[in-house]
C-alpha cells in the first residue's frame, strides 16, 4: 500500500474515525485531489452514505484578492452557510487539507483578507461552534503541493522538493512504521501519561521563561482540561473519539481569558493567511496584549489583532517538548498543523469550550464568566525553545516543575 493511501485510510478510520452511514465532507485544495480521492474511497470502505467535495483553488483566490471590487471582501456567500450548516447539523464529519503557498498572498492589502475573513467567520458561527465543541468529527491532514514544497526546501528543484516534503508528512504522522494504527495507540498512550500529570495537578497558573525574552505568567481557570491526541464526540448517541489534528504532538488547554501577564517572544514565523510575520513579540496585561512588535509582517499582525476584542486575548495553551518528533526533524513546514506541533504555543482568539468542565453545554455568558475566550480567529504561535523553563503553581501557592530546558520535567 503506497503511504499517500495509508494516510488517507489513518485520516478516515483515526482521524475522524468516520461511522457507518455517515457522511463525510472533505474540503481540498485541487493540486490535492489525489489524496482527497483516497480519502473518499477509503471512506466508502468504512461505510460512508456519501462523500461530498469542496474544493479550493489558491491561485485563483489570489486573482480575486488582486483584482475584484472592494465590496465583496465583506460578503460570505449564503450557500456557503447552507452547505455548512447543513452537513453539519446533519452530523457530517470532516476532512480539510490544509496545504497552502506560505507566501500565496504576499502584497495583498491585509485588509482585504482581514475583512473577508472575518465575514466568512461571522457567517459560518454555527458550523464552527459545533466543530470547536466536539459535536462533529473533524481532521485536519496534509499532503505537498509544488509552491509549499519549494518554500520549505528553497534548494531542490520542483518534484525533488515534493518527494522531500512528503517524505517528512509521512514520518510525523507515523506512515512510514509498519504499523501505522498500532504507532497511533502507542503515542496516544504517551500523550495521556502527560495529561494525568498536568490534570493532576490542577494547577491555578504558569509561568515561562526563556533566554529569548520570554517572561510570562498564565492563570488556568477553574475547571480546565487538559486534552491531547484524541477528543470524545459530544451529543452523539453512541460516544465515540476522533483526532482533530494529524499529525498531533500537542497536549492544551486554555488560559483564562483575563489571565496572561508579561512578555512573549515567539520562536517561528507565523503564516497567517498567506502572509508571513516574523521575530514578532506581545506584551499582555491582565490578558489583554497591550502592546507588540516584529521584524517582518507588522502591519498582518496589526489587522490580525484589529478583528475584534477577543483577538488580543488568548484561547490556548499548548505544551510540546523541544525534543517531539517533528521538531527532531529540524524542518520549518511554515504551516501550522505541523510547526505547533514542533512547539510549545499559544493561539491568540476563540478558545476551545471543551477545555472546561460543562464548557459544551455552557452559554455564551457563561463561557466569558467562567473565562473561555471567544473571538472570530484563532491564530498559534510558537514559543517553544531548547531553554524554555515553564513552573506550574498549585492552589496551595506551591511550585512543580512542568518544563526544564525545553522537555517536560516529568
Ligand atoms: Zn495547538
Ligand atoms: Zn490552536
Amino acid at each position: 500500500m503506497k503511504s499517500i493511501d495509508q494516510y488517507a485510510r489513518l485520516v478516515v478510520r483515526v482521524g475522524v474515525n468516520l461511522r457507518k452511514g455517515q457522511t463525510l465532507v472533505v474540503s481540498s485544495p485541487i493540486e490535492c485531489a489525489e489524496f482527497a480521492r483516497s480519502v473518499q474511497k477509503e471512506a466508502y470502505e468504512a461505510g460512508a452514505r456519501e462523500v461530498v467535495f469542496r474544493w479550493s483553488d489558491e491561485k485563483s483566490a489570489r486573482v480575486t484578492y488582486d483584482m475584484a471590487p472592494d465590496e465583496i471582501f465583506d460578503e460570505s456567500p449564503e450557500w456557503l452557510k447552507v452547505f455548512l450548516d447543513g452537513y453539519s447539523d446533519g452530523n457530517a464529519a470532516f476532512v480539510s487539507i490544509a496545504a497552502s503557498d506560505p507566501e500565496l498572498m504576499k502584497g495583498v492589502d491585509p485588509k482585504r483578507i482581514s475583512r473577508k475573513n472575518k465575514a466568512n467567520n461571522v457567517a459560518l458561527e454555527h458550523y464552527r461552534s459545533r466543530l470547536m465543541s466536539n459535536r462533529n468529527a473533524w481532521c485536519v491532514a496534509s499532503v505537498p503541493t509544488e509552491a509549499w514544497a519549494r518554500k520549505v526546501f528553497p534548494g531542490k528543484p520542483g518534484p525533488e522538493a515534493m518527494e522531500a516534503l512528503w517524505d517528512a508528512i509521512a514520518k510525523t504522522v507515523r506512515v512510514d512504521q509498519n504499523d501505522p494504527v498500532a504507532a497511533w495507540r502507542a503515542h496516544q498512550a504517551a500523550l495521556n501519561a502527560r495529561l494525568a500529570f498536568l490534570n493532576g495537578h490542577a494547577f491555578k497558573a504558569l509561568r515561562y521563561r526563556n533566554a529569548a525574552g520570554t517572561d510570562l505568567t498564565i492563570a488556568l481557570p477553574a475547571g480546565h482540561v487538559w486534552f491531547g491526541g484524541g477528543d470524545d464526540i459530544v451529543g452523539a448517541a453512541e460516544p465515540y473519539a476522533f483526532v482533530a489534528n494529524m499529525p498531533t504532538e500537542e497536549v492544551f488547554t486554555m488560559p483564562h481569558r483575563d489571565g496572561a501577564d508579561g512578555k512573549i517572544v515567539s520562536t517561528m514565523p507565523l503564516n497567517y493567511n498567506g502572509n508571513l510575520v516574523e521575530d514578532f513579540w506581545f506584551r499582555l496585561e491582565r490578558g489583554v496584549v497591550v502592546d507588540f512588535g516584529a521584524g517582518k509582517g507588522v502591519e498582518v499582525l496589526k489587522e490580525m489583532l484589529d478583528t475584534d476584542e477577543g483577538a488580543r486575548r488568548l484561547g490556548e495553551v499548548a505544551l510540546v517538548p523541544y525534543e517531539s518528533p517533528i521538531s527532531k526533524m529540524g524542518i520549518l513546514f511554515y504551516n501550522t498543523l505541523f510547526d505547533e506541533n514542533a512547539s510549545c504555543h499559544f493561539a491568540l482568539g476563540k478558545a476551545y469550550p471543551t477545555c472546561i468542565a460543562g464548557g459544551p453545554e455552557m452559554s455564551k455568558e457563561e463561557l466569558l464568566a467562567a473565562g473561555v475566550n471567544d473571538s472570530l480567529i484563532h491564530v498559534d504561535f510558537m514559543v517553544g525553545s531548547k531553554d524554555l523553563e515553564i513552573i506550574g503553581v498549585m492552589a496551595d501557592g506551591s511550585e512543580v516543575p512542568v518544563f526544564k530546558h525545553g522537555n517536560f520535567a516529568l
